[in-house]
């Protein structure tokens, strides 16, 4: 038998976060909570019964594109939901990226935007970060103007590193990308504990894409739900590209009804954030390098071997992101935010590490 995958596909790691069974399980950014008692009880009570199960799904989304269209202040045509944000990533690649087109973006960053622009055919060209793996505007620009990508990958707050760009660059992207007919995609997962957002800047006629997710401080990632707010134009071609009736009909549901309990998230988000600077004051303490975080995960490198490290941790049923052999990232380790209780179990089992 000689069937074979594609050979451009041939040697590629594929995206890993081992799923280990252990007690604290801090290395995927989720939200440390569960989501609301009462989310959990409209599930059943109006959520379950609303399904037509012998009927397809409201191939529009229409009532979860309204509720999502009024959160951030834009007209439902602006709003394409999917399975996840990963979804719309690749919804994004199958439609603007693509055999003879360019992806450009700056490492290290979301491994799953490269791993899915490999995966669509499209060709990858990392840019480099400057001090504290911020973006500096000119040699961005100069990238765009070197490397003329059909799409360029944004991420603020930035994963794995925690840093939020500034509304001054990402100005300066979105007006030099519309100049090349380039499309901005702005991942902002964790754009929850930022001091500002680009849905502010999505226009119709701007190539801005905003992406978003249910995964993290809507404490929903068992659901698959993002979206993105993006020009309507653009969104017309995603309807268009993505499989009919891509969500089913009960996370359509359940997703308006988890818009409800916005007030739930919000401080949700405050918690982590007292909580984040809690354990990287704890880290500093235990003689850690930490980089300052804007979102709810710490990246930070242990004085010892990073992977040793980690599996030290692992040991003691505490499960982190190794970065140790990242490219940029040697020896770093990326830890997410728990409860109180999971991160004083962290802090103890790496200060007996590092014993
Ligand atoms: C976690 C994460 C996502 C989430 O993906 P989903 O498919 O929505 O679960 C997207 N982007 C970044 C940068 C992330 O860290």
């Amino acid at each position: 038998m000689t069937v074979r995958p594609r050979d451009d596909l041939a040697l590629r790691a594929g995206y890993h976060s081992p799923q280990l069974d252990v007690a604290v399980r801090l290395n995927t950014n989720e939200s440390p909570d569960g989501p609301p008692a009462a989310w959990e009880r409209a599930l059943i009570d109006e959520v379950l019964p609303s399904v037509d199960w012998n009927r397809y799904p409201d191939r529009g989304a229409h009532a979860l594109r309204a509720a999502i269209a009024e959160l951030h202040g834009v007209a439902p045509a602006q709003v394409f939901p999917a399975n996840g944000s990963n979804e719309v990533l690749q919804t994004l690649l199958l439609t603007y990226g693509g055999p003879g087109r360019r992806a450009l973006l700056w490492e290290p960053t979301y491994a799953l935007h490269s791993h899915l622009a490999r995966i669509t055919g499209t060709e990858v060209v990392a840019g480099e970060r400057g001090a504290d793996f911020a973006l500096d505007v000119d040699t961005v620009l100069a990238d765009l103007a070197a490397h003329e990508p059909s799409i360029v990958f944004l991420c603020s707050p930035n994963n794995p590193t925690g840093v939020v760009d500034d509304r001054s660059l990402v100005e300066a992207v979105v007006a030099d990308a519309s100049a090349r007919d380039a499309l901005v995609v702005m991942d902002e997962a964790y754009g929850q504990f930022a001091p500002w957002s680009a849905v502010e800047l999505v226009a119709d006629d701007a190539p801005l894409v905003v992406v978003r997710t249910f995964s993290k401080t809507w404490a929903m990632a068992a659901a698959r739900l993002g979206y993105c707010v993006a020009p309507e134009a653009i969104v017309a071609a995603l309807d268009e590209v993505v499989l009919p009736y891509h969500l089913d009909a009960f996370k359509q549901a359940a997703g308006v009804a988890a818009l409800r309990f916005g007030d739930d998230m919000a401080a949700r988000v405050e918690r982590l954030v007292a909580e984040r600077e809690r354990l990287i004051g704890r880290l500093r303490a235990a003689g850690v390098e930490v980089w300052p975080s804007g979102a709810n995960f710490i990246l930070f490198r242990p004085p010892a071997d990073g992977r040793a490290v980690w599996q030290g941790l692992v040991d003691r049923s505490v499960l982190v992101r190794d970065c140790s052999s990242w490219p940029r990232l040697d020896g770093c380790l990326r830890v997410t935010i728990g409860t109180p209780d999971e991160d004083d179990r962290f802090i103890e089992a790496l200060e007996e590490v590092l014993a």
